[in-house]
């Protein structure tokens, strides 16, 4: 496809990007790493006006815990973070899902920011800071704002951002004493969108899962936290699980060229409970 031609403008400051997204309207989008726009607009199926860079701001690059919170810029690439020790030591769902991100070249380009803005059903951050309960930090470059990553992801390629706002960082609580963590996917090659994705976090005590986390990505138009199964789980031990598990409910799986939704839904339920076993024996290693 040809693309049709635009404006290229660069922004250093992320409020100067918001300012140049208000002045240029809807026709306006800003890139980061560009792996998910420039795919869009090379099939012609988003033909922006004008594309402004964000992606040498002077902001959105940083791993900080501050009061048992990980901060993480929105401008953080995939490698970057998969590599980051902080985030490795506080909250290492996050790296083990952004080693899951297509290959070396899109990890060492997209960033943290736009595969959230992008909200993929099937991309694993959204996915993690689901089930991880993170806040998103949201600027229009005047005011800032937050929002839950629950919420924030509203369907297909669906954010909650106004024209004219941008992501900035993302904050998550740091893995708690007792706590075990998994992340699973499966995708037809190795670096492919998930067919279905889990990401689970428990906390045994005595033997027996007093709290959970369970959400699922892949299987609907947005990353879906699975708070049926968290209660059904609450008391079970580790080999219970599969029984306490059952189909998972409140799935919606789609058939497309991957996967039919019958298989999918049948993906999501292996993938919770091999998910939820190797947490449980992470949480009792660290119990
Ligand atoms: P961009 O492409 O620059 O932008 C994406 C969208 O977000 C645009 O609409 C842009 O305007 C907006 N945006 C960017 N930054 C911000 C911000 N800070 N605030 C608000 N809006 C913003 N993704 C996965 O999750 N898993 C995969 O397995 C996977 N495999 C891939 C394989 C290939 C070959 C390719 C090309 C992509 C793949 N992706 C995958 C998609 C891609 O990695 C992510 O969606 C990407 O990380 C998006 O980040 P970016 O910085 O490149 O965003």
């Amino acid at each position: 496809m040809f693309t049709r031609p635009f404006q290229f403008e660069r922004a250093d400051q992320l409020a100067d990007a918001c300012e140049l997204l208000r002045r240029h309207g809807e026709g306006a989008k800003v890139i980061a790493g560009g792996q998910s726009l420039m795919p869009l607009v090379n099939l012609g199926l988003v033909q922006p006006e004008v594309v402004i860079d964000i992606s040498r701001a002077d902001a959105g690059r940083h791993v900080t815990l501050v009061d048992g919170y990980l901060a993480v810029g929105a401008l953080m690439t995939h490698a970057r973070l998969a590599a980051d020790r902080l985030a490795a030591e506080a909250q290492p769902l996050l790296g083990a899902a952004a080693r899951k991100i297509g290959n070396a070249r899109v990890r060492g380009r997209g960033t943290l920011g736009g595969s959230l803005a992008h909200s993929d059903p099937a991309a694993e951050l959204p996915l993690v800071l689901v089930a991880l309960g993170a806040t998103y930090e949201i600027t229009d470059g005047r005011r800032s704002r937050e929002a839950k990553a629950e919420e924030f992801h509203l369907g297909f390629l669906t954010p909650q951002l106004a024209d004219d706002e941008l992501v900035v960082a993302v904050r998550v609580p740091r893995l708690g004493p007792g706590w075990g963590w998994s992340f699973q996917e499966v995708s037809r090659r190795d670096g492919d969108f998930a067919l279905a994705a889990a990401a689970v976090l428990v906390r045994i005590a005595g033997g027996v899962i007093v709290e959970s986390r369970v959400a699922v990505g892949g299987v609907s138009d947005r990353p879906l936290r699975l708070a049926d199964a968290e209660i059904a789980l609450t008391g079970a031990t580790v080999s219970q699980i599969g029984d306490r598990i059952g189909p998972i409910q409140g799935i919606r799986p789609v058939s497309d060229t991957g996967a039919s939704a019958g298989y999918r839904a049948h993906l999501c339920r292996v993938l919770v409970t091999r998910a939820l076993a190797e947490a449980g024996s992470r949480s009792e290693e660290a119990a």
